[in-house]
């Protein structure tokens, strides 16, 4: 079904996030060489949350970030603005490598860092519309059914408890939101809605108070190591920035970097968010919670009320560009906003009668493992974060405290978690990548349409795709 669209809809413009707060004008270019302590590469989260940790613990530092267009234009500027305990990877990957005690610190420190974030807004007096409702899953057939059921056991077998996430019965289910065909829920309380264009522009203000310098428009062509005295040093078209450590936090960006093309694969995700929704919609739909919603389809989707209550709604869209391209301006194709529509009116009949009134994309990174990592190479000077897999909003937080501990020379908890100093082999050579994507949402696809026409278990192409891609 054809989304109708308001009259003043856009399409792209980095998101809609930005609409309220207006686009940044962007801050001065680098001009000419500079030799800092740190020098960071890219403003989203994880730079500006890496550059504030820094300055904080040690307030001598020379931090110098440098951005290609303007802080929080990346995902950081357009996410679903779920600042989730979620961990960005597979519990058991990591605890295969480093055992279940590290893979449930980790966990622990997911959590925590939900309300790590929440407390420094709070000190920083940064307002990004931030409500802790939790997240509901919900389920719309009994094979998704199945699956909530079967992730809230193993969460149990993980030491998780019902405060932790916990299925609810129908009652407070649709107390909570009603959404059409739901047959089952779970909550969890570890998860906090944001507006997250408001996080990015907060932050860059807290780290330019700090005394960091951000240098925007200012593309970094090249990494390279330190060599003998030679510091590293980030190479960009109006000088070069070296520094006794680089640290590299560009996620979905991250293949335009030499050398670097197969490392995360750049994953597209896409957005709608319908124009503001009278009384009567939230006394059919509930939502006072303002939870964080998803589903469990393999081709998920995601959404929050927003401050102004819309609903932003994300999920299906093209999930991967030939060579691992990146659309970075945010327009989004036709048909994904209509299938994102669809879907949306599918779970919010009472919404159908009202109109989209944006859409736009982004790029996340996605490490050949599906497990995000955090690291610094002390011989050569170069560290990195990222790979988070759609679940960066908090994760960065995490990451920037582990690089700052990682470049400070501590042993910490934070650096002995098991995601420091990952390394997984590349994504395949195209077109083997570009096939392989494909193949996996084509199953997907699939696999959800089985599954809605009442299988009732979990259809085998889905786990087929996750065989081909190693989700
Ligand atoms: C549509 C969408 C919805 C999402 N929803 C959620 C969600 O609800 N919850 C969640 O946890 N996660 C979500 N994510 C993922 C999350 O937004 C990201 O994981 C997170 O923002 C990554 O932050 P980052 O700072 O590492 O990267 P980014 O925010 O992408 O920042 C990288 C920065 O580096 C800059 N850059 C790139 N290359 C260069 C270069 N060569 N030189 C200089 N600068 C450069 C870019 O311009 C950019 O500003 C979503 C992502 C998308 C796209």
């Amino acid at each position: 079904m054809p989304a109708p669209r308001t009259p003043g809809f856009v399409n792209g413009g980095v998101s809609f996030w930005y609409r309220e707060p207006g686009l940044p004008e962007p801050g001065p270019r680098l001009d000419g060489d500079v030799r800092a302590d740190v020098v960071i590469v890219g403003a989203g989260y994880t730079g500006l949350w890496t550059a504030y940790h820094l300055k904080r613990a040690d307030p001598a530092l020379r931090v110098v970030v440098l951005e290609s267009e303007f802080a929080g234009f990346g995902a950081s500027g357009r996410n679903g603005g779920w600042l989730s305990g979620e961990l960005p990877g597979s519990p058991e990957r990591y605890a295969r490598t480093h055992g279940r005690e590290a893979a449930v610190a980790f966990q622990r420190a997911m959590f925590a860092t939900v309300d790590e974030v929440l407390a420094t807004l709070d000190a920083e007096g940064i307002d990004a519309d931030a409500v802790k409702g939790g997240q509901l899953g919900v389920a719309r057939n009994p094979a998704q059914a199945a699956r909530l059921a079967r992730f809230v056991e193993e969460s149990r077998a993980w030491g998780w408890g019902e405060s932790d996430l916990r299925l609810l019965d129908p009652a407070e289910r649709e107390g909570r939101l009603r959404v059409a065909g739901a047959v089952a829920a779970a909550w969890t309380p570890h998860c906090a809605r944001v507006q997250p264009a408001k996080l990015a522009r907060g932050l860059a203000g807290a780290v330019r108070r700090l005394g960091v310098e951000v240098y925007e428009r200012t593309p970094v062509t090249a990494i390279r190591p330190s060599r003998g005295r030679t510091a590293a040093a980030a190479l960009t078209p109006y000088g070069t920035a070296w520094g006794d450590a680089v640290l590299r936090t560009t996620e979905g960006f991250t293949a335009r970097l030499p050398g670097l093309r197969r490392e995360w694969l750049p994953m597209n995700s896409s957005m709608i968010v319908t124009e503001p929704l009278p009384a009567e919609v939230w006394d059919e739909i509930g939502w006072a919670g303002r939870e964080l919603l998803g589903d469990a389809a393999h081709y998920y989707m995601y959404a929050q009320r927003t401050a102004d209550d819309r609903i932003a709604f994300g999920g299906r869209g093209r999930p991967y560009l030939y060579g691992s391209r990146v659309d970075d301006r945010g327009r989004t194709a036709a048909w994904t906003v209509d299938a994102l529509w669809s879907l949306l009116t599918g779970m919010f009949p009472a919404v159908a009668a009202y109109r989209a009134d944006h859409a736009w994309s982004g790029v996340l990174g996605v490490p050949r493992d599906w497990c995000a990592t955090v690291g610094l190479d002390r011989a050569t000077g170069l560290g990195w974060a990222g790979g988070y897999t759609g679940n960066g909003v908090s994760t960065t937080n995490l990451a920037a405290r582990t690089l700052r501990d990682l470049v400070l020379g501590r042993d910490t908890e934070l650096t002995a978690l098991p995601w420091t100093g990952r390394r997984v082999r590349r994504w395949e050579p195209e077109p083997l990548r570009w096939l392989g994507v494909h193949s996996m949402y084509t199953l997907y696809r699939r696999a959800d349409a089985q599954e809605a026409a009442g299988s009732g278990r979990t259809s085998p192409l889905a786990r087929l795709a996750d065989l081909i891609t190693g989700h």
